[in-house]
């Protein structure tokens, strides 16, 4: 059955230490399904190797970001660290009232941003890894980063995780085909939800 319905996106946010596989589950995500797009970022941090401007982050210098932040142009923003990320109200918004749904890879405080504000459009899904000793080994897998940073990394994420009873799925992240299965069951129920659904089942029937 088609998933399309007269309804607005839903907004998926998800969270999670680095190297827990975020961005590998977000990516699949929306290759898999139809309907859903990823949220791009913008940051002040340098592309990694691999990353190209535009794909998975827009990359923008700190008075650009200034001004965006002036301009009440993110939905929500954040110090991650030592750098800044935002997410694009107009782009997440403009996807919704098409009725497209949105995937965000977002850090917890800017997740608890949108909490305040969107809370009830928004599903939100914390993705742990197996063990810290599994995330270090998977940042330095990524290859892109010293060991200062990787260290850095891991002592945020153990902060990170002390937030994850504010969402509402917990994907661990040990096997990735496991994973990817329970990320597309939480979309699926999502769009099979009553809120999702209604305006359908109201337009089919005389409810
Ligand atoms: P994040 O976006 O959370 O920082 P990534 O998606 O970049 O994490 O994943 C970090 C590294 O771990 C990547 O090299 C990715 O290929 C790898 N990875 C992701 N999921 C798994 C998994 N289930 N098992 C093993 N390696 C994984
Ligand atoms: P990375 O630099 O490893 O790609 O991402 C670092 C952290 O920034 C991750 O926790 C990621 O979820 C978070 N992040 C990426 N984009 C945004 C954003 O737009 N807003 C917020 N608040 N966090 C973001």
């Amino acid at each position: 059955m088609s998933d399309k319905a007269n309804r607005e996106g839903s907004l998926f946010v998800v969270s999670g230490p680095s190297g827990a596989g975020k961005s590998t589950l977000a990516k699949r995500v929306v290759e898999s399904f139809d309907g859903i797009e990823f949220s791009i970022s913008y940051t002040t941090r340098l592309p990694r190797q691999g990353e190209t401007n535009g794909v998975e982050y827009r990359f923008i210098d700190d008075a650009e970001f200034d001004r965006m932040v002036e301009a009440g142009e993110f939905l929500e923003y954040a110090g991650v660290h030592s750098k800044r990320y935002g997410t694009s109200r107009e782009d997440v918004l403009g996807l919704c009232k098409r009725g497209i749904d949105v995937l965000l890879d977002i850090d917890v405080q800017g997740a608890a941003q949108l909490a305040k504000s969107l809370k009830e459009s928004c599903v939100y899904i914390f993705v742990l890894p197996p063990s810290i000793e599994e995330c270090r080994e998977r940042l330095k897998g990524r290859g892109d980063i010293d060991d200062e940073f990787i260290e850095a990394r891991l002592k945020t994420a153990l902060l990170e995780i002390k937030e994850v009873g504010a969402y509402d799925y917990i994907i661990i992240n040990e096997d990735l085909e496991d994973s990817m299965e329970r990320l597309f069951a939480v979309v699926t129920a999502e769009r099979t939800s009553l809120k999702a659904m209604w305006s359908r089942a109201k337009e089919s029937f005389d409810i």
